[in-house]
């Protein structure tokens, strides 16, 4: 089956560079992009979808989400609004909401989320467990996550279960045995949130070394709340992505520059915890490879919409409109090690957001509008 996306105004392809294009047109044959090129050589096709002058770009790549948990933190989220500062504790709440849920339930709301983010222009999403902590929870949590999408993430050590207070050190050897062991089957990453009050940098490293030796790729959540090690960490490890990178010191920024690390940032959860946003502006000058991502979780950031994001990373993080959709598309991708997402090219993966509007500016420029008009997923309009 072959489908022409038709009278494109602006299609924004990332390939190479921005790779920003006037009047074209998209054939898709299954589920990838088969031709590009002038509206005036467009091929025939089976059917036909009209952009009508829009705007055409990649669909979104929100490469950093928790979607497998039960319940809601919206009281602390009020809290902390009226003052209250943010530290992770909360964390535990969705822990123990998570484990008395049953797996259909942790199933339904991940799947709502998904086609939450689906309807906002998100074509890819990441998920990671984090809200089991026992090694039948974190297993359930991924299986269920594996069942929705390609990319899974294993945050055995996302915080210390109550049950282990005072006792790190047993509850990182359980994550780094029987935890990923149990859980690798359902995974591609691993992740750790290396933050004080969380993992410090001997654990993070102990548990991202056994997951690769489960064959996992590896993922850190660095520099969130405080500067620290985590960055660097990421960066020496080969990481494929450190996310968060808000509090970062020139070393920091030069290891990720002179790396093929991505930084990801998430501007959700500065947003949501009323925090000092990253400075986005300097990675990019300093030719770091930025990823935007939701984060989405019950507690620091439940949010699934990538616009929101990007017209947070515009306005809050320096980044230009169209940095901010690269970093969102193909920067997603990149900290995803995926070639065949987040861009526009012969071969890639068909899936397309049309715009209800003439230019990919809008989305920051008209925030908080439904500017998502059609999304095509593996080539499939919904
Ligand atoms: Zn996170």
């Amino acid at each position: 089956m072959s489908l022409l996306v038709a009278n494109i105004g602006e299609l924004f392809t990332n390939d190479p560079g921005l790779g920003i294009v006037h009047d074209v047109a998209v054939v898709v044959e299954d589920d990838r992009i088969a031709w590009i090129g002038p509206m005036s050589s467009a091929p025939a096709a089976d059917s036909v979808l009209d952009a009508d002058g829009a705007a055409v770009l990649p669909g979104f790549v929100d490469s950093h989400a928790h979607l497998v948990f039960a319940g809601d933190r919206a009281a602390e989220f009020g809290a902390r609004m009226a003052g209250e500062a943010y530290t992770g504790g909360g964390i535990r709440t969705t822990v123990a909401a998570t484990r008395a849920a049953s797996d259909d339930e942790l199933r339904r709301n991940a799947r709502r989320l998904v086609g939450e983010a689906l309807r906002q222009g998100t074509t890819t999403i990441e998920i990671k467990s984090g809200y089991g902590l026992s090694v039948a929870d974190e297993q359930r949590s991924l299986r269920v996550a594996a069942e929705i999408v390609e990319e899974t993430t294993f945050l055995g050590a996302h915080v210390v279960p109550a049950e282990y207070a005072g006792r790190p050190g047993d509850y990182v050897d359980l994550v780094c045995g029987e935890m990923v062991e149990a859980v690798a089957p359902y995974a591609r990453w691993v992740d750790v949130f290396c933050e004080r009050g969380a993992f410090d940098a001997d654990q993070a490293r102990a548990v991202l070394v056994a997951g690769a030796k489960h064959g996992l790729g590896l993922r850190l959540h660095a520099n969130q709340l405080g500067p620290g090690p985590g960055v660097r960490l990421a960066v020496e490890l080969g990481a494929a992505s450190a996310d968060h990178c808000t509090h970062l010191d020139d070393a920091d920024v030069d290891a990720l520059a002179s790396s093929d690390t991505v930084a990801t940032l998430l501007p959700g959860a500065e947003f949501s915890t009323r925090s000092p946003y990253p400075d986005g502006r300097r990675l990019l000058d300093a030719g770091v490879t930025v990823a935007l991502a939701t984060d989405c979780n019950p507690g620091s950031s439940y949010t699934s919409s990538m616009p929101f994001c990007i017209a947070l990373a515009v306005r809050e993080m320096r980044l230009t409109p169209s940095e901010a959709v690269a970093a969102a598309t193909v920067g997603g991708a990149t900290a995803l090690r995926r070639t065949d997402l987040g861009r526009v090219s012969i071969g890639a993966r068909a899936d397309l957001i049309v715009l209800d509007a003439p230019s990919h500016l809008h989305l920051a420029y008209r925030p908080g509008v439904p500017l998502i008009r059609t999304v095509l997923h593996h080539g499939v309009p919904q």
